[in-house]
Formats: C-alpha cells, structure tokens, sequence
C-alpha cells in the first residue's frame, strides 16, 4: 500500500484560472483529474468534505456495504490497480473501500489538486467569455472554461421536515451523513427511521447494541441475503487472472455493468417447482444474483410476482411473529422496482426482544417532542434517532449549487419538470457543463464505477477533441436533447419501473416532478449510443468555434 504522498491542494488564489474545474472527489472527481491531468489539462477538484472518498467518506454508518462484488466494484482502467489491490471479503465495508479510494488518491497523486473544505455554492456561464465562474461557499472564484459536475447521484442526504425537529433533545443522525467519530449505542434506546437499503444494513448491528431499537417503517422493502464471506485466493484469482476480459464484458455486454449469472428463459417458461429450485438456489448463494433467476422479472408482472412471492414466503419462514412478519411483507410495488436491498440477518433482527417495529403507513410521524416522537397520539422516548431517509437522489447534489447557464438560466428552472440532459451528459442552455452519471444515463441503474469510467473516458476524449479541433462551446441541440428525454422515458415504461414510488422517480421527496431519472436501456447499449455520438462528430452537439486564437490560451496544454 502506498503511503499518503502530498498534501491537500491549498485553497483557489482568488479568479483562480484552470482548464476545467471538477466539483466532487468521490470515484467520478479523482479518475476524472486522473484523466485530463494526463492529457494536459490544468485541473482541479473542488471537494466540500475534508477528505476524499464522496459516498464512502459520508456513509459511515453501522453495516455500511456495498452490494456489488468487490471484485466488481472498483476501478478498471489500469491493471496494475486492480491486480495489486488486495480485497477482503466478497462485498466489501465501507472502511475498505473509503481505504481504496484514498489508496487510489495517492498512488497516482491526486491528493495536490484536491481542495479540499470547499463547498461549490454556485457556478455561473458567461456568454462573453465562454467560461464558467464557480463560487465556493468562502467566496473564493475558480474560472474555467469548462466544469464538470461530479457530485454523485445519492449525496444530497435528505432529513424529513417534521415538525419539532428543533425541540428534540437526543440524537439526531442521518445514515448519509454520520459522524466520524462513530457513535456508541450501547444501552441506548434508539429509533431507526426508514427500511430501504441504508435501514437495512444499519439495522442489525444496532440492535445488536443498542438496549432497544424501534423500527419505524412506512413502506416494506424486499431484501435478499448477501451472505457474505472472507476472500478466498481462488475466487480473487478467478478474477484477476481474466481481469481485463471480464471487465470488458461487463461494459459491453451486461446491461448492469455487472457480471451475474445471467438467464435465457422467463419465469413462465419453466414449472412452479423448477421456478422456486432456482429462486432457492440463488437466495442460497446471496447478492442481487436472485434478480437475474429468470430473464423478465423487471419486464413482466405474473414473472415478477412468482419472485416476489417466493421473498414473501422466506419473510414468513424467517420472521417468527406472524402478526410482525405479515408487517414486513411489501406489497405495495413490484419487487426490484424500488432498488433489491441485501441485507446480512436484517429479517432475523425482527425475532429480537429488544426490536420493535411500527407500521407508520396509515399514522405517519406526527411531529418530534423533546423526548422522541409522536405516532397516532402516541409518544416515544428515544435517546437517538437515526433517519435512513435517504437522499434527493440524482439531481439534488446538483440543486443544492445555484447553476446557472446562458441568458442566467437556472438549472433548476430548466429541470422544474424533471431533468432534461442529452445522454446524461450535458444539459441544453449549459454550455460547457458536464454530468458525470446524470440522469438520463444508466448511473444508480449500474455498478456505478463502471458507468463512471465510461463517462469520464467520454469526456476526457471529448474535451481533447474540442481543444484540437478549436472548438470553444459544445452544448446539446434541442432537438437531440428532446429526443433523448422522450427515448430514456419510453425504455423506462417497457419495465415495471416506473410503477414503484421510488427516488428512481423523484417520488421520495415532497413536490418533486415524478419521472423515471435514470436510463434503463443498459451500459452496453448505452455505451454504444455514447460511441456513435462521438465517431458522428458529437452528432447532436452544436460546437462552436472559437472566434479567435484566444481559445487556444484559454484550454492551454500545461507544460
Ligand atoms: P431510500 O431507499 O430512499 O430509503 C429511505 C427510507 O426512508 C424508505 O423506507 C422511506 O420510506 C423512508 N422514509 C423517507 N421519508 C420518510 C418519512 N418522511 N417518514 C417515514 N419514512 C420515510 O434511502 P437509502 O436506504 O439511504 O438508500 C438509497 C439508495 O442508496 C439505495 O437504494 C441504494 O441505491 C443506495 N445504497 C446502497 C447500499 C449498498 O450498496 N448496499 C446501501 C445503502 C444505500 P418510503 O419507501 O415509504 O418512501
């Protein structure tokens, strides 16, 4: 392992001048300045944490996992990375991957154009000069030609507006944003708020402490079991032997980015007793695997019942309380449509004496009160209560910086009726600004480092296009952009996606427009789209020439 090389970037001079300015240094920021410091660029990532890492430095919460295979979830573009990283266990904890990145960070130097401590508060386009002036949260100016936005599709950590948030005496913690000293729960009376994946997870390791926990749940949630195990050399070795082919093949042929074992037949096609023997055999073995028994789980709804309905039973086989198990049945969407969360004993946790659940769908949480909370008239006390309410996923990262394009067009007016990108890339209105897995690519649909690296690698090569050809804006046509928009939402109306209230549809946040946000078509197709685009000549781009030579100073190569 390498050890920690340089020291943070110091602050941005004031009107710091670069090539392009990179706000966010999660896996999407780093392999970026990765990529265009080779190419020349002067470049810089803007970070608001105090360290590297974006997701993994603030999901620090108890369980915090990753339900994609190590081997998988990491990064691919240089063999020596990923034969020399060595991971512990099948699906590794956050503290191990929150290692990789800043393992990642030093090994190729990253950390000198990091700064770190500095919020992006707003990012203005200037007509005259064709460049992009972010304001940090100090006050402090960066200005660049280009920007790329970096900022993640689940870091925008979303905490209920409930009344009497301000009276509460205890605790208040978000699994998306947890404190780095951690926190003792030992002989707490604690409330979890929320059973998606971050609930889940989180769960049972705080039961296991805490003198009592509460479960407040508004929707049940399908879960399957990780069943995790330690690494074994002959699985690692599997990999890293084929690793490049296998990557390869998870870019282009999957549509997940992920290598599953994957299906021919539909669920129909075979007997209720061969049905439920794969259903069995895949719950066996663990991870999101189960989804890819039968090859139209997420297209068909009798297919997607029998998957449903075999989670069901195992929630009844495993719940020993019929009364709480029958609580924890979902049946309000299809299962997959709100994301597969993989849990390790979270069902088992019910059969606890210290872990209550409460059914808050038909009395939600009234209001906090200086002890706990109030459900139906009735009064909690707890000492700590951790919200696992997720995130304004995929475009609140981006709200949250008052982005402004041509003509002072806010983005957040411009997406007031759901997001409107081309390809997820780039916005029409917003010359010059990049998304790296914005909504309208497959992002939070994929293993997301592989979707990061495919976006990345596309705009490096796009930006060194540009600066060779003389080229000063690129900016989405209207016409492609619309027909991109009307394309990601006729794919995602083939599935039973959209029937789930998801945060894949905004349907998590009060007021947010409900649109299917990411793009279902698959990081294969997807990347051939993205391949096209480019090899045409960013066919429904408009590029626009620089009017002089002074473009040519403006993307200067750094010597
Ligand atoms: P989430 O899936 O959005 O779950 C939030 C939970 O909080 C839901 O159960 C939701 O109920 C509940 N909730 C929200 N507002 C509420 C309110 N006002 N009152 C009561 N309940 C409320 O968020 P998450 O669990 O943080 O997960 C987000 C995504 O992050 C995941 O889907 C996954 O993509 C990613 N993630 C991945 C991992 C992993 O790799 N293992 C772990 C954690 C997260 P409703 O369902 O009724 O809205």
């Amino acid at each position: 392992m390498t050890q920690p090389s340089e020291a943070p970037a110091r602050r941005p001079a004031d009107a710091e001048q670069l090539d392009v300015a990179i706000v966010g240094a999660g896996f999407a920021g780093l392999y970026m300045l990765h990529r265009l410091r080779k190419l020349g660029f002067r470049t810089r990532v803007f970070e608001a944490a105090s360290d590297v890492g974006g997701t993994w430095f603030w999901n620090r919460y108890p369980g915090a996992r990753c339900d994609v295979e190590s081997m998988q979830y990491s990064y691919s573009f240089d063999e020596e990375l990923q034969q020399e990283w060595r991971w512990s266990e099948r699906f590794a904890a956050q503290p191990e991957i929150l290692r990789y990145i800043n393992h990642v960070a030093d090994r190729f130097d990253l950390r000198r154009d990091v700064v770190l401590d500095t919020r992006i508060a707003s990012a203005r386009f200037d007509e005259a000069t064709a460049c992009w002036t972010l304001q940090t949260q100090g006050g402090e100016r960066i200005v660049a030609p280009f920007c790329i936005m970096a900022t993640g599709c689940l870091s925008a950590a979303r905490l209920p507006d409930f009344p009497g948030m301000a009276d509460y005496r205890g605790k208040i913690l978000h699994t998306g944003q947890w404190p780095h000293e951690g926190v003792a729960f030992d002989g707490l009376n604690v409330a979890v708020v929320g059973t998606g994946s971050s609930a889940i997870q989180s769960i049972p390791p705080i039961a296991a402490q805490a003198r009592h926990l509460t479960v407040f749940q508004r929707t049940p949630n399908f879960s399957v079991p990780a069943r995790n195990w330690a690494m074994t050399p002959e699985y690692e070795e599997r990999w890293k032997r084929d690793y490049a082919a296998l990557r390869q093949r998870a870019r282009a042929e999957t549509r997940s980015g992920t290598i599953y074992e994957f299906s021919d037949k539909g669920a129909l096609q075979v007997d209720a007793q061969a049905r439920k023997a794969e259903y069995e055999r895949r719950w066996q073995k663990g991870g999101a695997n189960f989804m890819h028994a039968f090859n139209d789980i997420l297209v068909d709804r009798q297919a997607n019942d029998t998957a449903a309905d075999f989670v069901r039973d195992k929630i009844r086989e495993t719940v020993a309380d019929p009364e709480r198990a029958e609580a924890l049945l979902p049946h309000d969407h299809p299962l997959g449509t709100k994301r597969i969360c993989v849990d390790t004993d979270y069902y088992e946790t019910f059969n606890r004496d210290n872990v209550s659940l409460v059914d808050i769908r038909a009395t939600p949480i009234e209001t906090l009160t200086e002890a706990g909370l109030r459900v139906g008239g009735r009064d909690y006390a707890f000492d700590a209560i951790v919200f696992a309410t997720g995130f304004d996923a995929m475009t609140g990262a981006l709200a949250a910086i008052d982005i402004r394009g041509r003509d002072g067009l806010a983005l957040k007016q411009a997406w007031a009726s759901g997001p409107r990108t081309y390809l997820g890339l780039m916005s029409e209105g917003f010359p010059n600004l990049f998304t790296i897995t914005g909504p309208g690519s497959p992002s939070v649909l994929s293993n997301v480092i592989v979707s990061i690296e495919q976006h990345v690698d596309w705009i490096a090569d796009c930006l060194d296009h540009l600066r060779q050809a003389g080229i000063r804006t690129i900016e989405p046509e209207p016409e492609a952009q619309e027909e991109w928009v009307a394309h990601v939402n006729e794919v995602a109306h083939r599935t039973l996606y959209p029937q789930a209230n998801s945060w894949y549809m905004g349907a998590n946040i009060p007021g947010k427009t409900r649109v299917f946000m990411p793009y279902i078509g698959g990081v294969g197709a997807y990347r051939q789209i993205c391949e096209q685009v480019a090899a045409n000549g960013y066919r429904g781009f408009r590029l626009m020439p620089a009017p002089g030579a002074d473009r040519l100073e403006s993307l200067s190569v750094a010597s």
